[in-house]
């Protein structure tokens, strides 16, 4: 960091706080939409850029998903996700004690790996449930 672009403008420190209040990993559609209510003037491709920026800076993570859609969570502590593959919606779980251990990671061509992102996929309760009474 410590580029002259890294400071953080008033645009940023909104679409960050916004994204760190939630759970729900929003799309930038739905963070544009929250962030609007406080910054009316703001773009949605303003959005995406200052999105892009703060992932290259560490501050907030994309999910790297095999659903098509992109995804932004504030929170970058190492923890994994399971995504409903009916609705979509994205789920976290804390990383187990036993789960995989990056530190012993050996890997072609890489000096160090430091972290690791899972997805699960699965059905969610409410989607599990609207399977039970036979609704689409
Ligand atoms: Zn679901
Ligand atoms: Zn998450």
């Amino acid at each position: 960091m410590g580029r002259p672009q890294s400071r953080m403008t008033r645009q940023r420190t909104v679409i960050l706080e916004e994204l760190c209040k939630v759970k729900s990993h929003p799309t930038a559609d739905e963070l544009y939409g929250v962030v609007r209510k406080r910054l009316p003037k703001i773009s949605l491709g303003t959005v995406y850029r200052n999105l892009d920026f703060l992932v290259e800076n560490g501050k907030i993570v994309r999910l790297v998903s095999a659903g098509a859609i992109r995804r932004y969570d504030g929170d970058i502590t190492p923890h994994h996700h399971t995504r409903c593959v009916r609705c979509g919606r994205i789920v976290d779980i804390a990383r187990p004690a036993h789960a995989l251990s990056v530190a012993d990671m050996v890997v072609p061509e890489f000096a160090a790996i430091f972290a690791v992102w899972l997805e699960f996929e699965g059905i969610c309760d409410s989607c599990a449930n609207l399977d039970r009474c036979g609704i689409e």
